[in-house]
């Protein structure tokens, strides 16, 4: 039977939506080709966050003070012992600061093949066909993996979560670790991201502005629309690094990956960092002066005008 692991991720004691994400990608496989799921959680006193996860049909738990936060060595040292006892068909990383960390570590140290940013997995003919989207999601590239074991990261977003918290309370079993002790790397300290800002994650509506804003002073208008439309501001890299809006409001390759109901894109080109972040929005309206900016390749609806003639009409009609 084949088994597909899933790496749990978590801070502060809650898991991660794309570990909800990556379950989903799981549990999607293994019903299609009669395997199970087995859900990996890494902490300490993290016992609860295993009955979470309820697509897996198993759970094992590595429970150790050194892990109580994360560090590359750290979980690296308490993955690849049971990486290579349990030699899944797959084993889901995310593709996320920690995802990105381990997988290539590991898969270099089993010398198991890892295919990176997937945005879709399918079974056929007993293989595992990967879909990744690279160079800026320009390129869509198939793998096959024909055996396991094997690892994949998969990218925030491309699978549904809802999926993954649906099913059975797992078994849970506990793994001593034996090797974790003298490791060379301790935690310090948890930096968390500015306070007191938007998530732009959790916006159903976001009015997003680039460079054709033109200036700090102009941001002002956005918020009008914004808050007229019941949304957020979010925007392109440009005026984020003029620090015209904080690093948490940036869409993008560098920045946040959103899919809101709504996405009004005002003075953004659409360059490929940037349609990254933002193509899987439900319904993208553009507005922009150039007929030729590749922002309309991915709009649903496209303004070839300025964006200022159109934010005001826009408050016109909502005031009324
Ligand atoms: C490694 C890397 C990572 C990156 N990560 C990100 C990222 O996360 N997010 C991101 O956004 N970018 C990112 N970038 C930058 C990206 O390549 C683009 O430079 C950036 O997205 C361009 O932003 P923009 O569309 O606001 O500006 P521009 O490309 O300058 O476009 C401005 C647009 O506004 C239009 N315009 C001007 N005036 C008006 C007006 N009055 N009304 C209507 N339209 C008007 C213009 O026609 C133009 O299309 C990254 C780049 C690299 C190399």
């Amino acid at each position: 039977m084949s088994t597909y692991f899933v790496i749990a991720e978590h801070l502060q004691g809650v898991l991660t939506e794309t570990t909800f994400e990556a379950l989903g990608a799981a549990r999607n496989l293994a019903d299609a080709t009669g395997g199970q799921v087995v859900g990996v959680v890494l902490g300490h006193e993290v016992s609860e966050l295993a009955a979470q996860m309820a697509a897996a049909d198993k759970v094992l738990v590595v429970d150790h003070p050194s892990l109580a936060h994360y560090s590359p060595e750290g979980y690296v040292k308490a993955l690849e012992p049971l990486l290579q006892e349990h030699r899944p068909r797959l084993a889901i990383f995310q593709n996320t600061a920690i995802g990105m960390d381990l997988a290539p570590y590991l898969a270099a140290r089993l010398d198991w093949p890892l295919v990176a940013y997937c945005n879709a997995l399918r079974a056929e003919n007993g293989a595992i066909v990967t879909t990744s989207q690279i160079y800026g999601g320009k390129v869509m590239a198939e793998c096959r993996l024909d055996d396991g074991p094997a690892m994949v990261t998969v990218l925030a977003g491309a699978f549904p979560a809802d999926d993954g918290r649906a099913g059975n309370s797992p078994s849970v079993e506990q793994v001593t670790p034996s090797t974790l002790n003298g490791l060379h790397t301790r935690f310090l300290q948890l930096n968390e991201p500015e306070t007191g800002d938007v998530d732009i994650t959790k916006a159903d509506v976001i009015v997003a502005v680039g460079r054709g804003i033109q200036s700090e002073d102009n941001i002002e208008v956005a918020e009008e629309l914004a808050q007229a439309l019941g949304g957020v501001v979010a925007a392109s890299r440009p005026v984020v690094d003029a620090g015209w809006l904080p690093r948490t409001r940036q869409v993008g390759k560098s920045g946040q990956k959103v899919k809101p109901k709504l996405y009004l894109a005002l003075g953004i080109s659409g360059a490929p960092e940037h349609v990254e972040g933002m193509k899987d929005a439900e319904l993208i309206i553009a507005v922009n002066t150039d007929p030729n900016a590749p922002i309309f390749d991915v709009a649903h609806y496209g303004v070839v005008a300025d964006l200022f003639d159109i934010v005001d009409a826009l408050l016109e009609t909502l005031e009324k």
